[in-house]
């Protein structure tokens, strides 16, 4: 780690902007890795800033691109910054900065949908879960097409407090096309008050579950290399002391997505595919009793109470039948679909 005083003074030297060092290495932007390069310095620095003071902090950035956010990560004094850069084009760029920086840039070049994030930070940095977040920040500017797998990911090792969280409550900042920030977003306090939401949905509730989500800004798809099709949102997680559902995520995953699955039915659809065809009809009527919810209605206006309830009592139901939670509608669909086949085919041979 730098000694403190340098890093109060860090100030990167003159360094060719982020157009040139665009120019310079030929990085045209690869639309499938999701590459939309931010470059207005205002706006990356309005980025940083929603970290909060990142004097003698440990960052990692995710997908750093041509640097435009790290240089600015660099420039606020970070004790040390880990970039993790799926596309190898960007690592002379990024060398350059780790010069300019002296021992503060580590670089990994990988897929962040597999880089492990739990041994990345030295071990004194860990955090009770109930003290305040550690000194450690993820900030990035998401490549669209890994977000959602990834911050389903990172949910789960909230739960779970490992990856990143194996220090603490870590908290990030993370840019997301704005539909699916404002999934992540849609408020709760709407629903109480009687409004369905189209936007509401499993990243919504696995979201708000576990962290407390705040939108910090907007940034207009204009404001980018090349211009996406859409706007883009800025959103702040910070993980739950208490999360508001205490089940194992994969369990309210199932539940969420399975409710999900039908949205503009009414809930029970949704609710009765958690079962086996068999017991399909009985058992949803019997869940949806015990978690008191009113079975006509949609998803979308549901609950985090709802939710919890659901879960609690779908954890009863499976304590009770061990082979329930194994249960998948999809493979049971699959399965139904192979055997009505054969038999088609069957059936059409004889008819020859
Ligand atoms: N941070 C830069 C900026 O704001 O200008 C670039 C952001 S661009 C939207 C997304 C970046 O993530 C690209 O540099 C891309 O190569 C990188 N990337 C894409 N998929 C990735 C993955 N699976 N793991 C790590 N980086 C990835």
């Amino acid at each position: 780690m730098a000694a403190s005083g340098q890093v109060a003074n860090f100030r990167l030297p003159p360094l060719p902007t982020i157009g040139e060092i665009i120019k310079l290495f030929n990085l045209r932007a690869q639309r499938q890795l999701s590459q939309n390069f931010l470059l207005d310095l205002k706006l990356t620095d309005k980025i940083v800033r929603q970290a909060g003071k990142l004097q003698g902090a440990y960052v990692c950035e995710v997908g750093p691109g041509p640097g435009g956010i790290t240089r600015r990560i660099l420039n606020a004094g970070v004790a040390e910054l880990l970039l993790i850069e799926k596309d190898p084009r960007f690592i002379p760029g990024l060398q350059m900065l780790s010069e300019a920086a002296p021992g503060r840039v580590r670089i990994a070049l990988g897929d962040i949908l597999r880089y492990k994030l739990d041994e990345a930070f030295p071990n004194h940095l860990v955090k009770n879960w109930e003290d305040d977040p550690p000194d450690i920040h993820i900030i990035g500017n998401l490549p669209f097409s890994v977000s959602t797998p990834l911050i389903i990911k990172w949910l789960e090792n909230v739960s779970n407090r490992d990856g990143p969280f194996r220090y603490g409550r870590t908290q990030m900042i993370l840019t997301f096309q704005k539909e699916i920030g404002e999934t992540i977003l849609f408020l709760l306090q709407r629903l109480t008050a009687g409004t369905g939401h189209k936007q509401r949905s499993r990243l919504s509730i696995l979201s708000q579950y576990l962290c407390k989500v705040q939108s910090c800004f907007e940034i207009p798809g204009r404001a980018f290399v090349p211009k996406p099709e859409v706007d883009a949102s800025v959103v702040r997680f910070i993980p739950l002391v208490q999360p508001k559902i205490e089940q194992p995520f994969k369990l309210v995953e199932k539940v969420v997505q399975s409710v999900f699955q039908f949205r503009r039915k009414h809930c029970h659809k949704g609710v009765r595919i958690l079962f086996p065809e068999a017991q399909r009809l009985e058992k949803a009527e019997q869940m949806l009793m015990l978690a008191d919810v009113d079975p006509t209605l949609p998803p979308t206006r549901l609950s985090m109470q709802h939710f919890k309830s659901l879960c609690d009592v779908y954890r009863k139901m499976c304590d009770e039948d061990p082979n329930l939670f194994a249960y998948s509608y999809r493979d049971e669909l699959r399965e139904k679909r192979k055997r009505e086949r054969i038999k088609f085919e069957k059936t059409d041979e004889i008819d020859l």
